[in-house]
């Protein structure tokens, strides 16, 4: 990362990062948190507001129930202990965008406290704890534009405003950028499979705040940390730490101090920007929200909104590995989201062997789509149709090559494997005496191999079979082709 000046790694390997992580979520409901206004994103500015989410003199918030559900949701998948009572708390301060002037927030009792996640590391699987996740509702949008021509304009969208959010805070576990990324990228898949946010970075609903500390390692004490705001994918937090990290550490080593502050990501040029000095958190003169009662989210209820948990991705994998005799990797590619490991799921115990549908899915499917830019969801060959080639492929009634051409000829005229099967079915030689012929041929070039076979090497028959193949150009029938040239060699 290109900090001012280079660092020797002995000098980076003197410290330690500590980083903690703030995530905003938006709730996947179908309207706002306090009032009836619908959350649907990309409307025409301020469409969709009432006097509650604008904020005007004696409108009532009345809190979504769903959101509730959501919020509950999450901080269970994510291990929190739910507070049956929780208290809703203004948090005021001035922006443009938020007319209330003051944000609904959660303050000292939040729905769910101490949770932890486990990320993978080079070190093993490490857990990072979970302060806090509360719920709070979401302010409107200010869009610049004309910097260039000197007329500069704000406008305000209010739309935004009331969304429901949650926010999750993470305990400062995490001890490098690229921990930081495993931990987001495992809190967004948790929330996914929970289907409680469609948490889509490029509109917003996933945001991440990550504070950032150095310290020398071993040393009693946290560092003074900065804040970086508003980053807004996965790849620049990393980047945006990993800057960060080396910014903080020089200045250190240059005898200078850290000053606590909010910094912004520039991507184009890779580094960070002082925005502000920290606000200190009493600045927000947090009260309890007068308009609303306590949550209380009683056992019953809570224990209701847990029959809705899905299997989560962790669980998943560890089943999915044990079920279908597959890798960790494998399990980790094939439970990427909900809907894909479904599809899996439905292939794996359609087929004969999973383990070659996991290597179908990895080694031939994920690649075509790819290429051809497609999702899963629009794939030609249907699970179904994965399912009828591994079991042809096992059965040795389609070779690899032949299998590839197939998929390839389905990926071109967009049609299912079982239709292109039907049509192009290979013309495969089971014709025994032709066979044989063959074989014959292959013998008596290769009395060395025979020689091998003979004396006890077994596995030279390998040899035969793929020679014959090759003879055949691929058409041999593979089962047949096996038994008979294990016959001639033992004959
Ligand atoms: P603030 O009041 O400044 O928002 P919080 O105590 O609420 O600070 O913590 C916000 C986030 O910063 C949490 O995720 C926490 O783990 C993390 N954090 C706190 N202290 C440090 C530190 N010294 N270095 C890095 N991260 C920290
Ligand atoms: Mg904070
Ligand atoms: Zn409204």
């Amino acid at each position: 990362m290109p900090a001012t000046t280079e660092l020797s790694p002995e000098i980076l390997a003197k410290y330690e990062p500590v980083i903690g992580l703030e995530v905003h979520v938006q709730l996947l409901t179908a309207t706002k948190a306090f009032c009836g206004c619908s959350t649907r994103f990309g409307s025409a500015p301020n469409t969709q507001v009432c006097p509650v989410c604008l904020g005007l003199p004696g409108a009532l918030p009345v809190l979504n129930r769903r959101a509730v559900e959501f919020a509950t949701l999450a901080a269970m998948a994510l291990h929190c202990e739910i507070n049956e009572t929780s208290i809703f708390a203004r948090k005021n301060y001035f922006y443009p965008d938020l007319p209330k002037g003051y944000q609904i927030s959660q303050f000292d009792k939040p729905l769910g406290e101490h949770g932890w996640i486990e990320v993978p590391t080079p070190a093993g699987t490490k857990r990072i704890g979970i302060t806090r996740l509360h719920m709070e509702e979401d302010a409107g949008k200010s869009m610049h534009e004309g910097f260039l021509d000197s007329r500069e304009r704000t406008y305000i969208d209010l739309n935004r405003c009331g969304t429901p959010l949650i926010e999750i805070v993470s305990e400062p576990d995490i001890r490098s950028a690229d921990e930081a990324y495993e931990y987001l990228t495992r809190i967004k898949e948790i929330l996914l499979y929970t289907a409680v946010s469609d948490c889509n970075m490029e509109e917003g609903s996933l945001r991440c705040d990550a504070n950032v500390s150095v310290r020398l390692k071993g040393a009693p004490k946290f560092g003074t940390k900065a804040e970086v705001k508003n980053v807004n994918s996965f790849r620049f937090i990393r980047a945006a730490l990993e800057y960060e990290i080396e910014r903080q550490i020089e200045i250190v080593e240059s005898g200078g101090r850290v000053v606590q502050e909010t910094r912004l990501y520039n991507s184009q040029e890779g580094r960070t920007y002082s925005m502000r000095s920290k606000e200190q958190a009493h600045d927000y003169r947090y009260f309890p929200e007068p308009d609303l009662p306590p949550l209380v989210v009683s056992n019953a209820w809570r224990e209701e909104i847990r029959t809705t948990m899905p299997e989560l991705p962790e669980a998943r994998r560890k089943r999915m590995v044990a079920e279908y005799e597959i890798t960790e990797q494998d399990a980790q590619v094939l439970t990427g989201t909900r809907a894909f490991a479904d599809q899996f799921e439905s292939a794996a115990r359609a087929a004969k062997s999973p383990k070659r549908v996991a290597n179908l899915v990895q080694g031939e499917l994920l690649g075509r789509l790819k290429a051809g830019n497609l999702e899963l969801e629009q794939s030609p060959i249907s699970m179904q149709g994965i399912a009828e080639a591994a079991d042809l492929a096992e059965s040795g009634e389609l070779s690899s090559k032949m299998l590839k051409q197939l998929f390839d000829r389905c990926f071109e005229t967009s049609e299912d494997f079982s239709v292109v099967y039907e049509r192009e079915k290979p013309q495969q030689i089971s014709d025994s005496g032709a066979l044989e012929k063959m074989i014959d041929e292959v013998i008596t070039a290769n009395p060395k191999q025979v020689e091998q076979y003979r004396g006890g090497k077994k596995t030279v028959s390998a040899f035969f079979v793929g020679q014959v193949m090759k003879m055949s150009k691929g058409q041999a029938n593979p089962a047949l082709l096996n038994e008979l040239v294990t016959k001639k060699l033992d004959g």
